[in-house]
């Protein structure tokens, strides 16, 4: 794979002086450790990543001094990897050509609160600043469920969705991401602008088209949210009444969590014990407490028993971690933690009303195959991705499973690959004309876009006029 940088032997004590006054970690156990990120959740990529790791690790505490970083990784033709908390599934975050990690969390002052918008840094914890959005009556429009270790930049330029999506659909909705700012790696770097839409064009490239400097997400009113856990018999009563409650009017039950999971997930949910009895699927959701009379009513509806109702105070009394760290790919972490055979996958339900569909392909799929669904809105309207917790045998087997969602009309977006446009992603050419604009060297994040080597060469303007031609969907991750 081309790309501009100088990959030979390099002195990099004398780059390290170069990138003074920026703190520079070359402590090789440090930086080794900050070359991984979650992609050991997949047997694939871990084989292929675990061996690639970056030379020095940068910790810059504010724009001057990532500009200074840019700056020097242009000069000597260094590739970069922008991180923020590191806890991308893909190997995202993972340098292929070793070369500078430019970890952001000390970029991390909340910058503004305001009517219905928060602008913060871009190292800034998501967990910090719905802390601190809480003190103002307001808390992200959403958030994804590893918010106490990721940041606001890594989200937006990584992740596509979280807890709030089922209210206010996934990050990439008009209206969500509200401006994002980030620097050019060039002699001179310089910090773009991006409004409304035209940060989508940022928004989940990885890292590959710019620094992210600064990140303005839309807010939303706090709510007193409680935690609950509905057990069900039959994942068709479990998914029917998920369904239900997704689709329930806002001003009934309002939620900002929405999962169903298969009872043979919930067993291993150790943290449980004592409060969700075993061999039951489970809806986990966030309901305010003015509508927990309604949930409980629509739940019994179809047959579920409310197994746990905590506020967030009352389940931090209890030492209980969240309840939305058993959804989404928390939900993996938590079978990971006692068999780390386990694997998982990314589907799109075709009909999310659709249960009995759902149902069948969970029968069809067999042992090996786990369900759990996460609910979100899309414009408005209810959708639904299942992340199945899968034994891993091999690759072979792995295939087989996917060609038998395909088969049914589910869409695999797979979660084994580790270029940008391997998990069923059509090339987003905005995004590589920005690259092309801010990172003409491409130096960062280098062997992640395929299609970037393909269209390097063009001009920024034939690279975007390519855009009709597709652009990318978001991992439902
Ligand atoms: C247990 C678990 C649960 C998860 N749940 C969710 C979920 O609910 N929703 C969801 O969307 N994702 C989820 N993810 C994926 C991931 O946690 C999120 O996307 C997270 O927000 C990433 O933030 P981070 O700071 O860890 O980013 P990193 O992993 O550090 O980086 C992610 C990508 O962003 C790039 N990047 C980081 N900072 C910058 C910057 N300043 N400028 C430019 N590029 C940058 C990196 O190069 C990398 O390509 C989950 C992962 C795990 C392991």
């Amino acid at each position: 794979m081309r790309n501009d940088a100088n990959e030979g032997p390099r002195d990099w004590s004398q780059i390290a002086r170069k990138l003074e006054p920026v703190e520079v970690i070359d402590d090789p156990v440090t930086v080794k450790k900050r070359s991984r990120d979650f992609f050991w959740y997949s047997p694939i990529l871990n084989a292929q990543l675990r061996r690639s790791f970056g030379d020095l690790l940068l910790r810059p505490k504010t724009r001057e001094e990532l500009a200074h970083c840019l700056q020097v990784a242009h000069s000597e033709q260094i590739p970069v990897v922008l991180r923020g908390g590191g806890t991308g599934n893909y190997g995202q975050a993972v340098p292929l050509k070793g070369g500078l990690i430019i970890e952001t969390t000390a970029m991390n002052r909340i910058l503004e609160i305001g009517e219905g918008f928060v602008r913060v840094e871009a190292g800034a914890l998501m967990a910090d600043i719905n802390t601190a959005l809480a003190a103002e009556g307001w808390e992200m429009a959403m958030f994804p469920s590893t918010q106490d270790i990721a940041t606001v930049g890594g989200f937006v330029a990584g992740g596509s969705a979280g807890i709030g999506s089922i209210a206010n659909g996934p990050l990439r909705q008009k209206g969500n991401i509200v401006q994002l700012k980030a620097l050019s790696v060039e002699a001179q770097p310089v910090e773009h602008v991006f409004d409304a839409d035209a940060a989508l064009q940022i928004h989940h490239a990885w890292g590959l088209n710019g620094a992210i400097t600064e990140v303005t997400l839309r807010t939303v009113p706090s709510r007193d949210w409680v935690g609950c856990m509905i057990g069900f018999d039959s994942y068709l009563a479990c998914y029917t009444a998920g369904f239900a409650l997704a689709s329930a009017p806002e001003e009934t039950i309002g939620r900002k969590l929405c999962s169903v999971v298969d009872a043979r997930i919930v067993d291993y949910f150790r943290r449980l014990e004592g409060y969700v009895p075993k061999g039951h699927h489970l809806v986990v959701t966030l309901v305010p407490r003015e509508h927990m009379e309604a949930l409980r009513a629509l739940m019994a509806t179809h047959g579920g028993v409310v197994h746990l109702a905590m506020s967030d105070a009352e389940r931090a009394a209890a030492k209980l971690p969240h309840v939305f760290e058993f959804a989404y790919n928390h939900t993996t972490l938590q079978v990971l933690k006692s068999d780390r055979s386990a694997t998982y996958q990314q589907i799109g339900v075709p009909d999310p009303s659709d249960a009995a569909r759902v149902v069948a392909m969970r029968d069809r799929q067999g042992d090996d195959v786990w369900p759990h669904h996460e609910f979100t809105r899309v414009d408005g309207k209810v959708a639904v991705a299942d992340l199945p917790i899968i034994w891993f045998r091999d690759a072979a087997r792995l295939a087989e499973i996917n060609a038998t969602y395909e088969a049914d009309g589910f869409t695999v977006y797979d979660a084994h690959v580790n270029v940008i446009e391997g998990n069923h992603m059509q090339p987003d050419y905005r995004h590589l004309a920005w690259k092309k604009r801010l990172d003409p060297k491409g130096l960062l994040n280098p062997g992640k876009s395929v299609e970037w080597e393909k269209v390097r060469h063009l001009p920024a303007e034939e690279i975007e006029a390519l855009a009709g031609r597709g652009s990318a969907a978001d991992d439902p991750s």
